[in-house]
């Protein structure tokens, strides 16, 4: 029997008289099934053409090389959940630019915009004009459906390239946030199942959220004060709605930004049951504990709140074991002066993220377990996941032949964070001097290197592409 290596230099001769040469290669640390081997990604025009255990330039005479030596060649990363337009001091210019920074290729935007959210055919159209003049990186729409028979309007918004709808369980604004009730989550997860896409939900319970925070001093400076309105109960509650209405109308259910181990358990009893249901987490909740909240005060402020450090290491150990599908960002890119009120219970909740989000969860995964199980999972869940549950993976998320060519390397080491040199305009970031395991040192979108740690951001505003549904069952 011929050796692996002869067999693989037999493929790769194979394939030359197949194929012509590439535009380019990218040699570095590519992932054969669980294992990590040197090896080249080969890209033609905006797509992977081949990915090659070994890495031989003289197979490729006179094409572009880049070779990262050790480091790993990785899909571009999926931002699942980012406010590009929830405050208007950002916008998708500055939140893709800081995306295409990060290693995030694709974004999945989020619905609740000022001055008006997303929940009309209309408006859906707006938002997609001015992603086509000012993405950076490719973005794929949320919708989100008003109380009182908005959910009418989800087929159309489907049917115009929408790939799902946010709705949220607590409200947080009347007009751009608003609460939908019991009753009419029934309505908009049947319609969004007879439309197409997936149910993002917030799930926080509105009574006991409002009611603790009724209960509070205004003036208080404390900032647990955060934590006391937002108990863990608050939370499962609504996760427990969610999921119990999606077993009943069989929606595509996603459960957004769950902050508790316990919230990933019921998921996982409810997908046993055939729930079609996924959740994420984000890096907020893996890296910072509500102790962190006594040191950074109301930066740290987010809903739902961050728990104690068990819960930080049991979300970890849910990664891990493949019960959470997805890690975002819920980039929210206040500026300083929304996040440093005196007062605890006056400041915007959320932190900027999207920039972060690669190199903080590959990077805690292998600084947790440098066997690359951990890392492993923490990648699936920055890219083939998302792409999957929100229909993208036509394209998206993984280094396959005929995908996208969209990449990032993501080089392990023990730099640091730099929150004013983030592309974000909101010019800080939680994360500030933290050594998160890595970097990202170079992303490439549909084959085009569009930054370099060397030379930074080199992107074109209005680049990125719509991406609508693959047909998701
Ligand atoms: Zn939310
Ligand atoms: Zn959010």
């Amino acid at each position: 029997m011929a050796c692996l290596c002869c067999e693989d230099a037999a493929y790769i001769r194979r394939m030359n008289e197949q194929q012509k040469l590439p535009d380019q290669v990218i040699a570095g640390r590519v992932r054969v099934e669980d294992s990590w081997i040197r090896g080249e990604v080969w890209v033609t025009g905006e797509s992977i053409s081949a990915v090659f255990p070994g890495v031989d330039p003289s197979k490729t005479p006179g094409v572009s090389r880049l070779d990262v030596g050790d480091a790993f060649v990785l899909p571009g990363a999926i931002d699942s959940h980012v406010h590009s337009l929830s405050y208007g001091g950002e916008g998708v210019a500055a939140a893709t630019r800081s995306a295409a920074a990060g290693g995030v290729t694709t974004v999945v935007e989020m619905p609740f915009d000022v001055p008006d959210p997303i929940n009309t055919l209309d408006r859906l159209h707006a938002k997609q004009d001015m992603v086509a003049n000012e993405a950076a990186v490719d973005v794929a729409i949320l919708g989100t459906l008003a109380p009182d028979g908005g959910w009418r309007e989800a087929e159309a918004m489907s049917a115009a390239g929408a790939v799902g709808y946010k709705v949220s369980l607590y409200l947080t604004d009347p007009h751009r946030f608003p609460r939908i009730n019991d009753l009419e989550l029934l309505n908009v997860m049947n319609a969004v199942k007879d439309a197409g896409g997936t149910l993002c939900i917030h799930a926080e319970n509105n009574e006991i959220v409002h009611g603790l925070s009724d209960q509070q001093d205004p003036h208080d400076t404390d900032p647990r004060v955060h934590l006391r309105t937002r108990p863990p109960v608050s939370e499962t509650l609504g996760v427990v709605v969610a999921l119990e209405e999606a077993a009943y109308t069989g929606v595509r259910l996603h459960l957004c930004h769950l902050s508790l181990p316990r919230g990933a358990e019921l998921v996982s009893w409810y997908k046993g049951q055939g729930t079609n249901a996924s959740l994420e987490t984000c890096p907020h909740y893996l890296t910072f504990s509500e102790d962190d909240m006594m040191k950074q005060r109301a930066r740290l402020k987010i809903n739902p709140p961050l728990r104690p450090k068990d819960a930080v290491e049991g979300l970890w150990n849910e990664l891990r074991a493949g019960q959470i599908d997805i890690v975002s960002s819920d980039h929210a890119p206040w500026p300083l002066e929304m996040k440093t009120k005196k007062y605890i219970l006056e400041n915007a909740s959320g932190v900027p993220g999207v920039e972060t989000l690669p190199t903080l969860v590959l990077g805690q995964a292998l600084q947790r377990d440098p066997s690359l199980s951990l890392f492993n999972a923490a990648l699936d869940a920055i890219t083939i996941t998302p792409a999957r549950r929100f229909g993208l993976s036509s394209r998206k998320g993984s280094l396959g032949v005929g995908k996208d060519a969209d990449i990032m390397v993501f080089q392990p080491g023990d730099q640091a964070i730099d929150g004013s040199a983030q592309h974000s305009n909101a010019g800080w970031s939680p994360y500030d001097g933290l050594r998160p395991g890595g970097a990202v040192t170079h992303v490439f979108s549909r084959g085009t290197l569009i930054y370099s740690a060397a030379d930074g951001l080199n992107v074109t505003l209005g680049r990125g592409e719509i991406l609508t549904r693959d047909e998701v069952k």
